[in-house]
């Protein structure tokens, strides 16, 4: 996509055409604004098409500031106060794409992800505003009251300047530091950067202990802190990944503990003294494979909680055995890092930033959005759901004067 309007004419430059970098971009044309998008990958909106397992899981209807991760955690609430999930639902609505709940309120498109991105490109369409695409950034600079961005393919200027480029997520994708490189360049803050909704890498022993029971999957409750999650845990080639683990691995960090509840829906100490009373023949490894996969049973047996006639074991001994069983530890030795990750935790300090527009409060007409930012979301359309608030607030307040 290549636009015919002339490069000095623009009110506003959005660097980056993913999710954030596109919503603000429309949002500022509908405003009478001339936007110009300048995106460094081949098409718009990869993230987007690989999300949610190419169904994109485009927000979660229960978003609240408790939601995300922050070195601030109040500085997100007024761009998601005043775009919610409800007002991307009426859009989604508006363009016919049907969509499903999974879970927790958790919307994901029926079809494609690909919908989604051709409705944010419609959007862009419709509002005029002009999307290079293809397009390296040389250099950016601030100049006489306007913004100047070096590109192969000339310079281009505008009084605003929207920086939407992204984390440092899947490289392969288009994913580079070049926000932070910019934040830095104009006097901001920017807090460490980690991979956050990540699986966990296990090495040595605990390794040894799982890699053979790759694909193995159960319902645990990961908790790292005072932080915990349900969901499912799936073992596996090089450690531990599935939602509850990803979701926890936002909030651990590496020589941290981190635990496990393997029977999470259970209260282990009574069900076990149950069975003892109702089948005391029976052994610990049968009973425990009835509620966690069988294989997974054998090896806890095997190798932690030797397996005998329920009988046998003194009343404080099946104590033992549920406590370690809802509170089971895990060595990971790391994360998998930004190769896989979903999002990059840390980015821009938000204190550099006013919390209702995204604007710099060093640099007048410079705007930081989407993941570029120290915001991250849980696993579940979190990420999304700020992406577009964020592009939303940015949208409303970039002139062109
Ligand atoms: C596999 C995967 C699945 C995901 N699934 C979901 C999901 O279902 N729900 C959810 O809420 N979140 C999901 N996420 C997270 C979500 O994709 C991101 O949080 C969101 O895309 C962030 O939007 P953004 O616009 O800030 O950044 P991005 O969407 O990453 O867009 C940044 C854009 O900037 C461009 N760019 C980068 N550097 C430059 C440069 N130097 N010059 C020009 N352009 C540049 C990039 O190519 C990219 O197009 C997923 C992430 C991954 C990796």
């Amino acid at each position: 996509m290549v636009s015919s309007a002339a490069p000095n004419t623009d009110d506003v430059l959005v660097l980056g055409a993913g999710a954030a970098g596109l919503f603000c971009a429309f949002t500022a044309g509908q405003r009478g604004r001339r936007v110009r998008v300048i995106e460094h990958a081949n098409k718009v909106g990869k993230k987007i098409l690989m999300s949610g397992g190419g169904r994109c899981n485009f927000t979660n209807t229960g978003t609240t500031h408790a939601n995300y991760l922050s070195a601030n955690p109040h500085f997100c609430k007024s761009a998601l106060a005043r775009y919610k999930p409800a007002d991307f639902i009426a859009l989604v609505e508006r363009h016919g794409i049907r969509y499903h709940e999974k879970e927790l309120g958790q919307l994901f498109c029926d079809e494609s992800s690909k919908l989604i991105v051709r409705m944010l490109v419609d959007e862009c369409r419709d509002a005029q505003v002009a999307i290079e695409t293809d397009c390296a950034i040389t250099a950016v600079s601030h100049r006489n009251g306007r913004y100047e961005v070096a590109t192969p393919r000339g310079l281009y200027t505008a009084a605003s300047l929207v920086v939407a480029t992204g984390g440092l997520s899947i490289p392969s994708m288009g994913a580079t530091g070049f926000g932070y490189q910019l934040a830095r360049q104009f006097g901001h803050a920017v807090l460490p950067t980690r991979a956050g909704l990540v699986p966990l890498t296990l090495s040595g022993k605990p390794l040894d202990d799982h890699a053979d029971l790759a694909g193995v999957a159960l319902p645990v409750e990961a908790a790292s802190g005072h932080q915990r999650f349900r969901g499912a845990l799936l073992i596996t080639h090089r450690g531990l990944s599935g939602p509850a683990i990803l979701q926890i691995s936002s909030y651990w960090q590496p020589g941290e503990p981190l635990s496990l509840n393997l029977l999470p829906d259970l209260d282990a100490a009574d069900w076990l003294a149950a069975q003892q009373a109702e089948r005391p023949a029976t052994m610990l490894q049968t009973v425990l494979a009835e509620v966690l996969p069988k294989r997974y049973a054998q090896r806890l047996c095997e190798r932690w909680l030797p397996s005998r006639p329920l009988r046998q074991y003194r009343p404080a001994e099946l104590k033992a055995i549920a406590a370690q069983l809802e509170s089971w530890p895990v060595t990971a030795s790391g994360t998998e890092g930004y190769r896989t990750a979903e999002v990059t935790l840390g980015g821009v300090d938000t204190d550099g930033l006013d919390s209702k527009t995204m604007a710099s409060r060093h640099q007048p007409g410079l705007y930081f959005i989407g993941e570029v930012v120290d915001v991250t979301g849980w696993l579940g359309g979190y990420n999304f759901q700020w992406a577009w608030a964020s592009g939303h607030a940015a949208g409303l307040a970039v002139s062109g004067s």
